[in-house]
């Protein structure tokens, strides 16, 4: 597939142009508290190997992250190494976990205080919603079209709505329902 396809120093940029919202959110909380509770870790690390991070990238990403803050090298080997490995297949039932889709992300798990994981259309408070797009540049009739539809709760045409005024698109051509495709299709738009 695409694994190996991306580079360990690409992400911080393509989180910022190629992510959707759920992952922008959970990768910028990682990089400023060095640490992530389990959901973000889930919903994150599979998206991650979703792009195409490999198992031995995953774990040197984790690792580099959470080691900048309260965890050291050995407590990161003891206590996360595994379960980073886990997600790739490589321990326990030795499933190969699938990244989460939209439907999941909204549904279940939702964020509790402290928690950075979830979708941003459906979990964060409106106010905050609009202020997270402010400040990620979307014009102000742009986010009064989203706050409509996150009204009416069509939380992923909202996210499609963010894609098609953040690419410059008129109309998306394809009908969101995964983070991961939201990625792929950015990729397109963006010729990556
Ligand atoms: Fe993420 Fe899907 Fe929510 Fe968009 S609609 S922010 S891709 S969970």
């Amino acid at each position: 597939k695409n694994v190996g396809k991306i580079s360990l120093e690409q992400i911080d940029s393509l989180s910022g142009k190629s992510f959707p919202l759920c992952m922008r959110q959970v990768h910028q909380s990682l990089r400023e508290n060095h640490h992530l509770r389990h959901g973000g870790r889930m919903q994150y690390g599979l998206f991650l190997k979703g792009i195409g991070l490999s198992l031995e990238q995953a774990l040197q990403f984790w690792r580099s992250e959470f080691i900048k803050g309260k965890v050291d090298a050995d407590k990161f080997d003891k206590a996360y190494a595994y379960s980073v490995r886990h997600m790739f297949g490589k321990e326990g039932k030795r499933t190969d976990y699938t990244p989460y889709s939209c439907m999941k992300v909204i549904l279940s798990n939702a964020p509790s205080q402290g928690d950075h994981h979830g979708c941003p259309f459906r979990h964060s408070d409106p106010e905050l919603l609009k202020q997270k797009l402010q400040v990620y540049k979307v014009s102000p009739s742009g986010i009064i079209q989203i706050l409509e539809l996150v009204k009416g709760m069509h939380y992923q045409l909202a996210c499609q709505k963010y894609f098609e005024l953040t690419h410059n698109v008129e109309e998306a051509s394809f009908s969101l329902n995964h983070p991961n495709q939201y990625f792929i299709e950015s990729q397109k738009v963006l010729g990556g």
